[in-house]
């Protein structure tokens, strides 16, 4: 239903292009929750906003397709991509006090969408955002409030609110939770699965931790300087990790169980995207290294029920 072909995409700086999107491929099913996990710098984030067509200058989308229901967002006018914006295809985004306006009471920011870009009247506006809000455990009386008047969990709610207003079919999650303590955290993520059944929306979920996906998600794809380099169940990847940046995320992952001297850390620092890659991205860390690595750049093939980008396999 929801499909990302061959895109690339990155940020042209005068005589540097950082290309952040190196030729990624997925698609989301009906009512999949589909995480997508690296270190900050990877690219999540811009493939995020690519997909949406919301990549500004000097952000751009250099190649690809981004398929809902077979159209190609990227090839529609921007009046026409407000039309599938929150109708079909919405956004929660990382930190809510950055994404509402500080000065607009909550429902004249939740109903601004409404009114403006889907012909509903100020009346019926107010009415969705009650509904809405209710939803997501928010009295309705705090639609007269502003952002600051809330706490960060209740701001963040209102966003994930704003999101499920036209109930859309497929929903973007960028690190909705990161801004939160873990209590808030994890009863937002709690919410999070609830509405997802009760609503039958698909997510992709974007996020540098990589447990959260492990509980969540029905699918999963590790993101390293730009690609992803494995790609598949989210139980089988996270029992039967193959590629070795998969490896290592999951052993430097926190457990109440295991003792201090037994975490790893992944050496070195992802790679600058403005450089062209030769060879595998991730040989400069990567402890399984070999001379075909340096030469030869592993293409993602299906390996053991997933998709994995390694000589290895
Ligand atoms: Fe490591 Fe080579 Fe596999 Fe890259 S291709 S992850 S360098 S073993």
């Amino acid at each position: 239903m929801f499909e990302v072909v061959k895109l690339n995409a990155g940020y042209q700086f005068r005589n540097r292009f950082v290309h952040a999107v190196r030729n990624v491929s997925f698609k989301v099913e009906d009512e999949d929750f589909f995480g997508v996990a690296g270190e900050s710098g990877c690219g999540k984030t811009t493939l995020m906003l690519a997909s949406l067509g919301l990549l500004k200058r000097p952000g751009k989308v250099i190649s690809g397709q981004v398929l809902l229901d077979g159209t190609d967002l990227l090839s529609l006018r921007v009046s026409d991509l407000k039309q599938i914006r929150w109708k079909q295809i919405s956004l929660v985004t990382q930190s809510s006090m950055n994404s509402l306006n500080p000065v607009m009471k909550i429902k004249d920011q939740m109903a601004d969408v409404l009114v403006k870009n889907h012909g509903f009247s100020k009346n019926d506006a107010y009415e969705l955002v009650k509904e809405k809000l209710k939803l997501v455990g928010i009295a309705p009386d705090r639609m007269e409030s502003y952002p600051h008047q809330l706490s960060g969990g209740m701001r963040q709610r209102v966003v994930i609110a704003m999101a499920l207003l036209l109930s859309p079919k497929v929903i973007f999650m960028d690190e909705p939770t990161t801004a939160l303590d873990v209590v808030v955290q994890r009863s937002i993520l709690q919410q999070i699965e609830e509405l997802k059944k009760k609503e039958h929306f698909s997510i992709v979920f974007i996020t540098h931790d990589i447990s959260l996906l492990f509980e969540l998600a029905t699918k999963i794809a590790i993101m390293y300087a730009g690609e992803f380099v494995e790609l598949g169940e989210a139980k089988l990847v996270y029992s039967q990790p193959l590629h070795p940046y998969t490896k290592g995320l999951i052993e430097a992952l926190p457990s109440i169980s295991k003792d201090l001297d037994k975490y790893k850390s992944i050496p070195g620092r992802p790679l600058d995207l403005a450089l062209k890659i030769e060879g595998c991205p991730f040989r400069d860390r990567c402890s399984y290294a070999f001379e075909r690595c340096e030469v030869e750049k592993p293409e993602l093939r299906f390996v053991d029920g997933r998709w994995v980008a390694c000589h290895l396999y």
